[in-house]
């Protein structure tokens, strides 16, 4: 007898498993063929890149994301679309320019200011550089080197590594905190080689967190073929100065907004999926991969639901954060208003690492959750989504996985050229492909309704 129902009871859930898996697999089908052919996430990045352009945050076009955010969601077909008012940062370019100049002659340079650094003021400053190949070597510099001049840290971005995330952190240092540590020895100013993975002169700008201990002092990148020419003048014993006048600065606070959006969900409300990328986008270029990419995809994984008339048994959120690049205000705020009105955010996904071909989703939260994650991999397969291994989160959802300890997940997309455009000027529309980004698009949908009809 105890056999017998035992029997039964693995017939019945095996069947039931069964059941679950030929229908989830016939959804994320239809999900699949109606992303495909109606791409409306590349239209509407089109228009954010185009119509609005770049989205720093403070400025009249990140103002601008808001509203056509909120439209864009309320025309998907939320439940409800609402604002999370939020003061935020305005850090302003202003102008710039540059040259080196060896035996006399000058040499135009493009650079482009940190985020969030002080300009040199209208005169400009003008030194010798003195040049670093990473902080060790700067750290053996007596202060007498480095007092008044221009450090230059010509810290290569490591083209050996198969995954590009794992060059960019270590080359971040450099533009996070590198502007102090020379500060903190007398420098005037600092130079970076940009943290970029392309062989051409584009600077990438990026935010930098001034050390409240040492003044502020101004700082900018340049693009590697410049900083290899630098390079080429200091070893050749050139003496090669630079001059530089930038007249960024930053403001007073203004007031912004993350864009929410939602779907009730059916049979447990109270639990919520919230999902989304950043509005604001560094000032050069048009946001395009960072972060265009991640707010249409989640917007129209919400059109998605929709139009296929899929009801989530859980809440889906779409999330606009704003501030993601100099502030992370809005991801505190979201965190803040989750914590206040007490809610359970049972998963939240970013998508924030660029429009190109997803192979995958970071995640970070408990082994037996992800053991559940992991046994939905054969329904992501058809779809070339295969890379479940990493841990993953993002700048905006990091706050409620170290509030709450809520699961997070970040889409993996193939990264091989992020870093050629990350936070530049060739972060624009025309480089992100249309079938690419629609993949990203599947990949979030799927991912979203498997844990708003299974739980995690
Ligand atoms: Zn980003």
């Amino acid at each position: 007898m105890k056999k017998l129902f035992f029997t039964i009871l693995v017939l019945v859930s095996f069947s039931a498993t069964g059941q679950n898996y030929i229908q989830d697999s016939m959804t994320i089908k239809r999900i699949s063929n109606y992303v495909l052919s109606n791409a409306n996430c590349y239209e509407d990045l089109r228009h954010l890149c185009k119509q609005i352009g770049h989205r720093l945050t403070g400025s009249s076009q990140a103002a601008q994301a808001v509203d056509w955010g909120k439209k864009t969601l309320e025309d998907a077909g939320c439940d409800k679309v609402f604002l999370q008012e939020v003061m935020v940062p305005h850090w302003v370019r202003g102008e710039e320019e540059a040259y080196y100049e060896v035996n006399g002659k000058r040499y135009g340079m493009k650079i482009t200011s940190l985020g969030n650094a002080v300009g040199t003021g209208e005169a400009g400053i003008k030194t010798p550089i003195v040049m670093v190949n990473d902080i060790h070597e700067f750290n053996r510099l007596p202060e007498s080197e480095v007092r008044g001049k221009i450090i230059f840290f010509n810290y290569h971005f490591d083209q050996t590594n198969i995954n590009t995330f794992h060059s960019y952190g270590p080359c971040v240092f450099y533009r996070w905190a590198a502007p102090s540590r020379a500060s903190a020895k007398g420098a005037a100013a600092v130079v970076i080689r940009s943290v970029s993975s392309a062989y051409d002169d584009e600077p990438h700008t990026g935010v930098l967190s001034y050390d409240e201990r040492y003044p502020q002092i101004p700082a900018i990148a340049v693009g590697n073929t410049t900083a290899d020419k630098l390079v080429e003048a200091v070893e050749n014993n050139k003496r090669p100065k630079i001059y530089m006048r930038t007249t960024c600065k930053m403001l007073k606070d203004v007031k912004s907004y993350n864009v929410v959006g939602e779907i009730y969900g059916t049979e447990l409300p109270k639990e919520i999926i919230c999902f989304g990328g950043h509005l604001d986008s560094w000032d050069v270029g048009e946001g395009a991969h960072d972060d265009g990419a991640g707010v249409v995809q989640s917007i129209d994984a919400i059109r998605t639901f929709k139009k296929l008339g899929i009801r989530p048994k859980r809440t889906i959120r779409c999330v606009l954060w704003m501030n993601e690049e100099n502030g992370a205000r809005g991801a505190k705020e979201y965190m803040r208003q989750a914590k206040l009105k007490n809610e359970n955010h049972i998963l939240a996904i970013e998508s924030d690492a660029g429009g190109a071909t997803p192979y995958g989703f970071g995640l970070t939260m408990p082994s037996y959750k992800k053991d559940k994650v992991q046994s939905w991999k054969k329904l992501f397969y058809p779809y070339n989504i295969y890379n479940f291994s990493r841990s993953g989160g993002g700048v905006d959802i990091n706050p409620l996985h170290k509030e709450f300890d809520t699961p997070t997940m970040g889409l993996i997309p193939d990264g091989h050229r992020y870093f050629d455009m990350h936070h530049s000027d060739n972060d624009v529309f025309e480089n992100v492909h249309r079938r690419e980004l629609c993949m990203g698009t599947i990949a979030m949908t799927m991912m979203v309704y498997l844990v708003s009809q299974h739980g995690l």
